[in-house]
Parts: structure tokens; sequence; C-alpha cells
């Protein structure tokens, strides 16, 4: 093993395609009880102290959802492949290959993957961040009362 493989100084990692990388542990997010994500992965893609910033990959399965979540921390994403939908704030917005995402502070932010294939993004987060609040039943029914954020959240 040389300097470029080692795993504690990745200054490159090969892709092995299709949303994997070398060196690069890929995690699984547990289906919780609540359904508050659903058949997503996550990968840690940079995390170097030397950075403030840390960008990790998530893949969604076809049918399947982030949390709905809000926090301080902002996200700046890009879709990397597949289609879908996020809800930003009380915006729907159809997803593509490319397509760039902010989500400002305090937002309530999903991502679904669309049926037929899955939704994989870049996700860039500070360091240093809060832990998403979930929405109460309360602020769930606010959202509901838009009909099309109510369609959107419905179960696939
Ligand atoms: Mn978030």
């Amino acid at each position: 093993m040389n300097d470029m493989t080692q795993r504690g100084s990745p200054v490159h990692r090969r892709s092995k395609g299709s949303g994997r990388w070398e060196g690069v542990d890929c995690l699984p997010y547990k289906e919780d009880e609540k359904a508050r994500f659903k058949a997503i992965s996550r990968q840690v893609l940079f995390s170097d102290p030397a950075l403030a910033a840390e960008l990790r990959f998530f893949e969604v399965a076809p049918g399947g959802f982030s949390s709905l979540e809000r926090h301080q921390h902002a996200h700046a994403v890009l879709v990397l492949h597949g289609r879908g939908q996020c809800l930003i704030g009380r915006e729907v917005r159809h997803l593509q290959p490319h397509d760039l995402v902010t989500v400002p502070p305090w937002t309530w932010h999903q991502f679904r993957a669309g049926t037929e294939e899955p939704l994989g993004f870049l996700c860039m987060v500070n360091v240093d961040r809060d832990r998403p609040q979930l929405p109460s039943d309360e602020d769930l029914a606010n959202l509901r009362a838009d009909p099309s954020i109510a369609a959107f959240l419905r179960d696939p």
C-alpha cells in the first residue's frame, strides 16, 4: 500500500462506479419505526480537519426518502444521478441530474427518489453543526395544509 491508497491520507480515492468509492464506507440508514426516512445510504467523501466543511454522498433507493427535518446549519446539494423531488420550505421541486439545491437555515426539507431509479446527491455541510429537529404533529399539520406538500409527503 502506498501513500495514494492509505486510508488515513486519501489524496486520491478511485471511483468504483455507480456512487461507490475506494476506502469510503457505505452506511445504510436503518428504516425507523416512524418512517422518518427510508431506503437511504450515506457516505462521507470528504471530512478533512483542514476544511470547515464535509461533503457527503446520499443515495435514496426508488421510492425512498430522507428525513423531514430542519436545523440551523445549511446544505448545498448537487444531484449526481436519478430523478426525484425535494421539499424546501414550502416549495416542492422536481430534481434531475446536476440540479443544485440550497437548503437555508431553519428550513424544512426532504428528498424523495422517484419510483424508477435511485436518487444520488452530494451534500455539503459545516463540520460543526447542530442536530436536526424533526417536525411535531402540529408542524406536520401546518405543512400538510398545503395540497402540494400533502401530496409530496404521502407515502408511496
Ligand atoms: Mn438536513
